[in-house]
């Protein structure tokens, strides 16, 4: 199964599926790795009924794709804030996108928004209004200050490092 743009170009993440976008409204497009994440007893017999009337297409992206999204979020600081379920979804929409012209992903998560519309995906919230445009993230020390590009402890002074916008 492939990606028929004629008939939808809209992907699917976790955050989506959580906030219980209405599947008969596809054919949505998702990623094994996302389907994994939200099966559980209550949504199983929703997801299987969707795929088997072909309004839930499960794909997997292309592994360029995958490292194309890896470069982005790496670009804005928030690679670190990613799971390989958010990655894969990411590498799917960009993938729709160059399949169809455009592609749509619906999240509420901003940091998956964050990184698609770097990448030139159109994104929806669900219960929230979406991002506009994407921010660049560093982690900061709020004692001190110190700034780094992955998520830790602070080397001056041990504090948790939390992630800020870089203005
Ligand atoms: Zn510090």
């Amino acid at each position: 199964m492939s990606v028929d743009c004629g008939r939808s170009n809209v992907v699917l993440d976790a955050a989506a599926m959580f906030a219980g976008v209405e599947l008969s409204y596809g054919p949505f497009y998702t990623t094994e790795s996302v389907l994994r994440e939200v099966i559980d007893g209550e949504s199983r017999m929703r997801l299987e009924l969707a795929q088997a009337s072909r309004k839930l297409v499960v794909l997997s992206p292309p592994r360029e794709y995958v490292e194309l999204v890896r470069s982005k979020a790496r670009e804005l600081g928030v690679l670190g804030e990613l799971t390989n379920a958010d990655v894969e979804v990411l590498a799917l929409a960009s993938y729709v996108k160059r399949a169809c012209g455009s592609s749509i992903l619906y999240t509420d998560d901003r940091m998956v928004q964050n990184v698609a519309l770097s990448l030139g995906v159109q994104v929806l919230g669900i219960k929230y209004a979406e991002k506009r445009r994407p921010t660049r993230y560093s982690y900061r020390c709020r004692v001190c200050g110190y700034r780094a590009s992955a998520p830790g402890t602070c080397p001056r002074c041990g504090t948790l490092l939390e992630l800020e916008p870089v203005r």
